[in-house]
């Protein structure tokens, strides 16, 4: 492919290797003309269900949306590119898994709610605040309160702690006994 920098039309393979559970081949390019390097992600282009919004209009699935949203939620964050592609993946295989020709926007941002939470619980509540439109402050301690007790069955660094004590987390909300849960970590 031509260089992203200067247009050059010959670049080189450094390295190439499976990403995203193999879903993906991830290649490292070098410009021959001006020695920038970059990367390229190469995945299977398959067909896609359309996203129907919560006012009825249907639009084409978008790949580069899902990705960005995600990123955003991710800002600043300590997760690498690659998980994001693979929670990318991962969002698609389960989209096209329902095996509907359309679905809705709520599950799409349910399934990305499902991949942040396992990324960074910062991001998943910064996403989850915004995309839920938390009313109050009620319903985002809500939230925090699931999270935390999700958290106490998989347990993970308490990435939470910056949310301020844990007084909250006292009032345990009902634990799903018998349930395990989505047990992917
Ligand atoms: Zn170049």
């Amino acid at each position: 492919m031509h260089c992203p920098f200067c247009g050059h039309e010959e670049t080189k393979v450094n390295d190439s290797r499976l990403a995203a559970e193999g879903r993906q081949i991830r290649r490292r390019r070098e410009c021959l003309a001006c020695g920038e390097r970059f990367t390229t992600f190469e995945t299977a282009e398959l067909v896609m269900p359309l996203v129907v919004k919560s006012h009825g209009s249907r639009e084409p699935f978008d790949e580069q949306k899902l990705r960005s949203g995600l990123f955003k939620a991710l800002q600043k964050r300590p997760v690498e590119q690659e998980q994001v592609e693979s929670a990318v993946t991962r969002i698609m295989q389960r989209l096209r898994g329902l095996g509907e020709r359309e679905v809705r926007s709520r599950q799409v941002g349910e399934f990305v709610m499902d991949e942040l939470r396992h990324l960074d619980e910062v991001a998943y509540v910064r996403f989850a605040s915004v995309y839920r439109g938390f009313q109050d402050v009620e319903a985002f301690r809500d939230e925090v309160e699931k999270l935390r007790s999700r958290r106490r069955r998989e347990p993970l660094a308490g990435q939470l702690s910056f949310l301020g004590s844990d007084d909250a987390a006292k009032k345990s909300a009902n634990p799903e006994k018998g349930s395990k849960g989505d047990d992917r970590k």
